[in-house]
Parts: structure tokens; sequence; C-alpha cells
């Protein structure tokens, strides 16, 4: 049975006496979800079009999905890595193949896929000179996820400062400016890191010459080029990572969010040269790590992508999507610029949206911000242009308030 608005408050009160706090959340207790549709514990029900941040490409209650989790529960849940598991032989193969990457190493979010990736760079630069004072070169409003290692590149000193001494020497260039990212590298560059599309940091494709000269840099120097695709990657952009809309191959890359639609999953990939020259036995490891359970999602997720041919999907769909903020945008003075790639999009605003978001909700409609002035547009890849339609009422409501 529904709970009444007041067990809902109670159950967010009792939330916010024990657990640390440290989100603001949404004043929410969500309760389940079916397609595009999420539901409170009040039953009241909502068009989503945050995806549990850009997480749920399919929707929530994908039966298919659901099976196979449940099916792998009643086989094996987890192995450690001292074992095979056939899960994690298929996932890896997989991968592989939708990446074009050589190898794969299995990690449980989106910061320890990065945490991999700048060791094995480090790994990589250490094994040509033995020094241990190598450097990163990261880009500014860049978001990399919240541990040491991930939280050193991220490009964001509000997220840093209060935590002391990073892990490693970082420099910050700047997005689509390849001479600032150029200046900031020396002998002792390790790698350069990056997202093909920022996130958080406010929906900033990288453009094609930017990216194609920090390959040909980076092949010139023997520096390896990281992309950081966990939010941008698995078809959000309309190919299955974004580097491949421009051709531009990293030495290693970082996929997460999407990949387990739910389940936490991650990876670092990297090509086989790096391979040979980087992380070897007993120098990274996991407990969870490409356990059978998730790498059960991740073959299900991707059986998905295919049969339901979802990345074709994102490319019919997103121009709507592009064409309605565009729309929103000339109707609203208070709009300034739509940005982004796909179904990854942003609308800056001249002023904070936290207000528009929370009225949004009131209304039905889930909504995030990337930073205090952009509302960010990050559904489900399932979705049609009747909810993008229905996504612009509530909003244009939510504006006018
Ligand atoms: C979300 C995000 C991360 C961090 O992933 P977690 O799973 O939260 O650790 C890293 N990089 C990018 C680009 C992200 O969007």
């Amino acid at each position: 049975m529904a709970a009444t608005l007041e067990e809902e408050k109670k159950m967010i009160d009792e939330a916010e006496r024990d657990l640390l706090h440290t989100y603001n959340r949404y004043q929410v207790v969500l309760d389940r979800g079916d397609g595009m549709y999420l539901y409170d514990v009040t039953g009241k029900k909502y068009l989503d079009f945050m995806a549990g941040i850009a997480v749920f490409a399919f929707g929530y209650n994908n039966k298919e999905y659901n099976d196979a989790l449940k099916a792998q529960i009643d086989k094996i849940i987890h192995t450690s890595n001292y074992f095979y598991n056939e899960p994690c032989i298929r996932a890896a193969k997989r991968l592989k193949e939708i990446s074009g990457m050589d190898r794969v190493f299995f990690t449980n979010s989106g910061a320890e896929s990065n945490e991999g990736a700048l060791k094995a760079a480090m790994k990589y630069a250490w094994l040509k000179d033995k020094d241990e004072n190598h450097n990163i070169v990261a880009l500014e409003n860049s978001f990399h996820g919240r541990t040491y290692g991930a939280l050193a590149v991220t490009g964001n000193a509000h997220y840093r400062e209060p935590f002391g001494q990073m892990v490693c020497d970082v420099r910050f260039g700047k997005m689509n400016d390849f001479e600032s990212v150029k200046e900031k590298c020396d002998a002792k560059t390790a790698a350069i890191i990056l997202e093909v599309v920022q996130g958080e940091g406010g929906l900033i494709p990288a453009n094609k010459e930017f990216l194609e000269s920090l390959r040909a840099f980076c092949t010139e120097r023997d520096i390896l080029l990281i992309f950081d695709e966990v939010q941008c990657g698995m078809g959000r952009t309309g190919y299955m990572y974004a580097w491949q809309k421009f051709g531009v191959k990293p030495d290693i890359m970082t996929t997460a969010k999407a990949l387990g639609c739910g389940v936490p999953v991650g990876a670092f990939l990297m090509t086989e040269h790096v391979a040979e020259h980087s992380l070897t036995a007993g120098d990274h490891g996991t407990t969870y790590g490409g356990n059978p359970f998730a790498c059960a999602a991740i073959n299900k997720v991707l059986d998905l992508y295919e049969s339901t041919h979802l990345v074709e999907h994102v490319r019919d769909v997103a121009p709507y999507l592009e064409k309605t903020l565009d729309g929103l945008k000339d109707r609203f003075d208070c709009i300034t610029e739509r940005r982004g790639s796909g179904l990854m999009q942003g609308l800056v605003f001249d002023r904070p949206v936290r207000g528009i978001i929370d009225r949004a909700m009131e209304n039905g409609l889930i909504l995030i911000n990337a930073g205090p002035n952009i509302l960010r547009f990050v559904p489900p890849l399932i979705v049609t242009e009747k909810e993008i339609d229905e996504m612009a009422e509530i909003l244009s409501a939510a504006i006018e308030a």
C-alpha cells in the first residue's frame, strides 16, 4: 500500500538522522520504476530525464534484464579474481568488440576505473625511466570521480581544496584549446586525461581538431591519451563511445554508469601496447570487480543495446531533443545557451536552476543540474519524441512560474 505524504516525510527525517550529509537530496523517496517513469512511495509518478545520472539506458524494470540478473543470482554471484568465470570472459570479449580496445580490467565504479587508468599510465612512464616524478595533464571543469586519484585530475578546485595534498602532480589545460594543454606538458608527463564530452562540468563536447591535435601530440611524445567515457560513453552521444564519432582512439579508456544499467560496474581498457608495458601480476586488483553477477549485468546490457538498436535510436531521437531545447531557448530570455551532444544536453541559464528543478519535480518531472546554472538532460536512451514533448511542457511551466 502507498505511503502517505506524512510517512514519506518521516522516512526522509530518518535518512537525514542516519546518513552522512554529503548530498542535498530531492525530498522524494523513490520506490519503483517502469520504462521512462519513476514512482515514489506515495505512488506519485515522475517522468525521468536523469536516468539515475546517465545510468538506466533502457529505462526501468526491463524484464529481460531483470530475468538475466535473477538467473545469475541462482547460479553464482561472486567468485573473486582467483578464478575465471564465464560471464566475465564473455563480457571482456564483448567490451573489446564495442570499444576496439585490446585489454579489459573490470572495476565497480567510474572513479575506480579512472584510478586504474592513472595507475597504468604512471607505471608505463615509470618503466621508461624509473623516475617517480611523473605528472598528469587534465582539463579545467573536468570531473573524474571522488577517490583521491580521480579527484586529483578533477578540474574543479572546490572539490579538491579541503582534502590536502593531491596524490600526484596534475596540471590543468583548457577544453578545446590545444595550446593550453601542450604548454602544461613536459618530459615527465605520463598522460593527458579528458572526457570526450564533459558532463558535470557543463555538457561541453570536445571538438575534432582538439582531439586530433592531442592524439598526434601524445603519439609524438609517447604520452598516453586517456578518455574518460564514464558519462558520455555507452551510446549516449549516438556512438557506442563518444570518441568513435571522431575516430580518435585513446590509449586507455574508462567506462561505467550505463555499462551496468544499475548494477555497480565499470572498466578500464587499453591497447595491447600499453598492456604490455604497464600493469602486471600483483600491480592492481579488486575483490568484486568482474564478478559473475556484475558481468551478467554487462552482458545483458550489451545484448539489449544490440537487439533494440539503441545507439541508432539515440541518433534518430537526439535531434528532436536538440530542436525542442532550442525552442525553449528562443522562448525564454533566461536561457542563454544550449550545448551538449546526442542525449547528453544542457541548457545554460543566467541564474541558478535549483528552483526550476524543484518546481518541475512538483509537477512530475525529474531533472538534474550540472553546476548551479545549467540544467542537464540525460534521459534513458529509450526516450521518444512523445516524452520529450511532455518534458518540455512541464519544464516550460516550471520556468514560467
Ligand atoms: C560519474 C562520473 C565519474 C565517477 O563515476 P562513479 O561511478 O560515481 O565513481 C567519473 N567520470 C565521469 C565523466 C563521470 O560522469
